[in-house]
């Protein structure tokens, strides 16, 4: 089966973990600090916290900025659940917007008027998590125009975006226009360290509260610690209920290896999106756009023949393995046990519908391509 993603481990890669098995420390030696400070330079970013998964990451700077019950978090129904999840784990309540048909993010016209109804009710989020649908960067510049104004925090959900620049031809994870950019290094991302995250901010604030959270809530800096304590040599400071979400320098030592590589990942990933976009024009399929600064995280198509399911169980029996992205998360059953509606989505609906994933990752190649190609064509017809 060629799989709709995967990771591309090298010779470096394996030398790189092997390294840190034979040094002193396995966790928190010289690669989780040298990682942050790559991921930095990478994209810009003043401040980045490496921690165990995306979804650790969504989930501390929905921490760092307080977010608890009784606020409202909003995201776009096109994602993985975590997007959601995370405002959830603080015990606040979420909504979905619905998403633009053509970039398939969030649409800025439905927030707009989303934000205007929120206003006039008295229930405006404290919190919009954006998600760069397939590496596609969301209108950054037009959706903080709306949260600066009602002072509203701005995650960006870059789990798919890492390699990737805004229209503007910025790196997604800059943090240009948000609060927050978090990451995610599982095997199918743009670079992997099997499981890990990372959470990029320009505030010192936020980023000395997300370390807390990440490591316990504990403190070491002696000036926070109580009276008496301030002299002992033993003594650290539990400052909140943090959790375990550490890097280990395992981990990080993958990433310090896969990272030098992300540009040319990226390029093979937009090399495949070119090639699609020439084979399947004849196809009575609807392309992504063509979009020359996205990551080229997912290929997805909408098919126009209304059979979906049958195009998806003969792709899959053919070997080819494509994939869905996304069930809807208000489709799942424990949103829908709080009362979501799907029609409350129509774009998001009308594309889940047809949508389907293509294989794509850098190690794929024109041969694989190929036999994805034509099995489409066989299948479509
Ligand atoms: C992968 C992913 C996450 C979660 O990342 P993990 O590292 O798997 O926890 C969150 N959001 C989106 C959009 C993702 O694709």
């Amino acid at each position: 089966m060629i799989p709709y993603g995967s990771h591309s481990i090298n010779d470096d890669d394996v030398n790189a973990v092997i390294d840190v098995l034979k040094n002193e420390f396995l966790t928190q030696g010289e690669q989780v600090p040298l990682f942050e400070q790559n991921l930095c330079r990478y994209t810009g970013a003043k401040y980045a916290v490496a921690c165990n998964s995306g979804t650790s990451g969504l989930h501390l700077a929905c921490l760092a900025t307080g977010i608890g019950p009784g606020d409202k978090v909003w995201t776009s129904p096109n994602s993985f659940a975590a997007s959601a999840n995370c405002a959830r784990y603080c015990g606040a309540d979420i909504d979905f917007v619905d998403i633009d048909p053509v970039t398939r993010n969030m649409s800025v016209s439905a927030l707009k008027h989303k934000l205007q109804q929120a206003e006039h009710n008295g229930t405006l989020p404290k919190a919009i998590v954006v998600v760069h649908f397939a590496g596609v960067s969301c209108d950054m510049k037009a959706i903080a125009e709306l949260t600066s104004y009602y002072d509203i925090i701005l995650i960006e959900d870059a789990a798919h975006g890492l390699g990737g620049k805004d229209a503007d031809s910025k790196p997604i994870g800059q943090a240009v226009y948000s609060d927050f950019v978090v990451l995610s290094f599982h095997p199918v991302k743009s670079v992997t360290t099997a499981e890990g995250g990372a959470v990029l901010t320009n505030s010192d604030v936020y980023a000395k509260s997300l370390r807390l959270y990440a490591s316990h809530g504990i403190s070491r800096d002696k000036s926070q610690f109580p009276a008496d304590e301030q002299a002992s040599g033993w003594f650290y400071a539990q400052q909140a209920l943090g959790f375990n979400y550490r890097l280990s320098d395992l981990h990080a030592a993958l990433g310090n290896s896969q990272i030098k590589r992300l540009d040319e990942f990226v390029a093979k990933r937009l090399a495949l999106a070119k090639r699609y976009d020439e084979a399947l024009c004849s196809l009575p399929l609807i392309r992504p756009v063509l979009d020359e600064n996205s990551a080229w995280h997912l290929y997805v198509v909408e098919l126009q023949n209304g059979h979906r399911r049958e195009t998806f169980d003969a792709l899959r029996e053919h070997g080819i393995g494509v994939n869905v992205h996304y069930i809807p998360i208000y489709r799942h059953p424990y949103y829908q046990a709080l009362g979501f509606d799907p029609k409350d989505y129509p774009a998001c609906e009308q594309y889940y519908r047809n949508a389907i994933t293509l294989p794509l990752f850098p190690a794929l190649s024109a041969d694989m391509q190929d036999k994805v190609i034509m099995t489409l064509d066989e299948v479509l017809k």
